[in-house]
């Protein structure tokens, strides 16, 4: 009876592999489009945080409890890499952008040249030269390390009057974001109309974007950095950077011979480096926010290759459980905590759902609050205001005591049951996701300079 069944199993796998294999076609391997979705210090434990505190909290994004990003690396391919520079573990984002960028291995501050300070092509300019238009998009400065890193050559990431003038002269399509003072001030005071001499149109708030429908754009809507998306709803006249993909990809789109964009959310690493989790998570949210459009694009296309990955890590965050002293325990039993294994905090679902009420950064808090008469400037007053930034109230146990912003940042994270590895970044490993023809091009091991040849490969360069 057993050998019968064996039999019938075996003669079904096979009458099942052979219709399976008549099927299968060859995957397509060539993209004419690509979009690099980069999130700014976007760690491996950064995007398990986000995509487990979706599951485990309630959010009107997200009725499903599912991230797009989940969905996405569900059916992409994933893959994970090194960012270690010429002769340093730990990258910057400038290294790490121009390492991506250019396929050769770097030094940290430099930009879009190789370790020896010499200019190497990048895969924009690359693209370019096939025919392609190209784009950056950027919630930062446009200037700054990640989006330059891809049109721009200098020794220095802080040369940023020198990049601008660069990126007016790059060949791209479009760039938009923040950086506005570096195309109107000192020795760039003229650089705009110079810009706009050389076909770019230059816009400046949301609703002069939307109406742009052809051509070059240069899109610059802050005078350093764009608002955190947490604090979007006070700009309205700032586009976010879901609008200001949608915009680069229906220029971009044009052009009958493809497009390479890159898309930066940069703020991600801007929060993790202040060691705030609830501001973290909303940058992710933004970026999850775009990555929903561009894969909605990308699965109309049919040609469009959507790859997501980090320059770096930056922070760390983890919950971890901590062993209670008797006083505490009594103080977080009495709250009617959930504790297990007697006197430890395995850290509860709940905290999601106080990191997620935290939109705006303590950071920004702080300073308001030293600027208050010296008589107002008391723990209270503190507690209350930092309340109010996270969306509700979470004790600090500032116990009378007044702290400066570092340790308000360690009362935060022992409260929300965090730690953090850094308030820089780290050497870990990073996962890049890849969706479209090519992108199995993207699975395994391999480190950073391996990125430029796949994209070219993909696009049949
Ligand atoms: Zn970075």
């Amino acid at each position: 009876m057993l050998k019968k069944i064996g039999f019938i199993a075996v003669m079904f796998v096979l009458v099942t592999v052979s219709s399976f294999a008549q099927e299968v076609q060859t995957p397509q391997t060539k993209a004419k489009n690509a979009v690099w979705l980069i999130g700014d210090g976007m760690g491996p434990g950064t995007m398990g945080m986000f995509m487990q505190g979706v599951r485990l909290t309630t959010l009107p994004q997200y009725p499903d409890k599912q991230s797009v990003l989940e969905k996405f690396i569900q059916t992409s391919v994933p893959g994970m890499y090194f960012s270690n520079t010429y002769d340093t573990i730990v990258t910057d984002s400038a290294g790490a952008a121009t390492q991506m960028a250019t396929g050769v291995l770097s030094r940290p501050d430099y930009i879009g040249v190789d370790h020896e300070g010499k200019p190497v092509q990048t895969l924009l300019e690359e693209a370019i030269k096939q025919g392609k238009s190209v784009g950056v998009v950027t919630d930062v400065y446009v200037a700054d390390a990640t989006p330059s890193g891809f049109l721009a050559h200098t020794q220095s990431r802080s040369e940023k009057y020198d990049i601008a003038r660069q990126l007016v002269n790059s060949g791209a399509q479009v760039i938009l974001g923040g950086g506005l003072k570096y195309f109107t001030q000192k020795e760039n005071k003229k650089l705009l109309k110079e810009a706009k001499k050389q076909g770019w149109t230059v816009v400046q708030n949301a609703k002069e974007l939307a109406k742009v429908k052809e051509g070059r754009v240069l899109g610059l809507f802050a005078e350093e950095g764009m608002p955190f998306y947490g604090d979007m709803e006070r700009y309205p006249q700032v586009p976010t950077l879901k609008e200001m993909t949608q915009k680069a990809v229906e220029l971009l789109s044009q052009n009958k011979n493809g497009f390479v964009l890159v898309v930066e959310a940069g703020k991600i690493d801007w929060a993790l480096h202040d060691n705030e989790a609830g501001p973290s998570m909303w940058e992710m949210i933004n970026l999850d926010e775009t990555l929903g459009y561009l894969w909605t694009f990308a699965r109309q296309s049919g040609d469009t290759l959507v790859y997501v990955n980090a320059d770096h890590e930056t922070g760390v965050p983890v919950f971890h459980y901590r062993h209670l002293d008797e006083e505490t325990f009594k103080h977080k039993s009495g709250q009617g905590e959930m504790l297990y294994g007697g006197n430890t905090d395995y850290v509860n679902y709940p905290y999601y759902q106080k990191i997620f009420a935290h939109k705006h950064l303590l950071y920004y808090v702080y300073p308001e609050f030293k600027k208050l008469p010296q008589e107002q400037q008391t723990a209270e007053k503190l507690q209350s205001m930092a309340d109010g930034a996270m969306g509700g109230h979470v004790d600090l146990h500032l116990d009378g005591e007044v702290p400066d912003y570092d340790d308000l940042i360690e009362h935060l994270n022992e409260a929300l049951g965090l730690v953090w590895a850094t308030g820089n970044h780290s050497s870990g490993m990073l996962l890049g996701v890849a969706y479209g023809p090519g992108a199995q091009e993207f699975s395994g091991v391999y480190h950073n300079t391996d990125l430029k040849g796949k994209f070219e490969r993909v696009l049949g360069f």
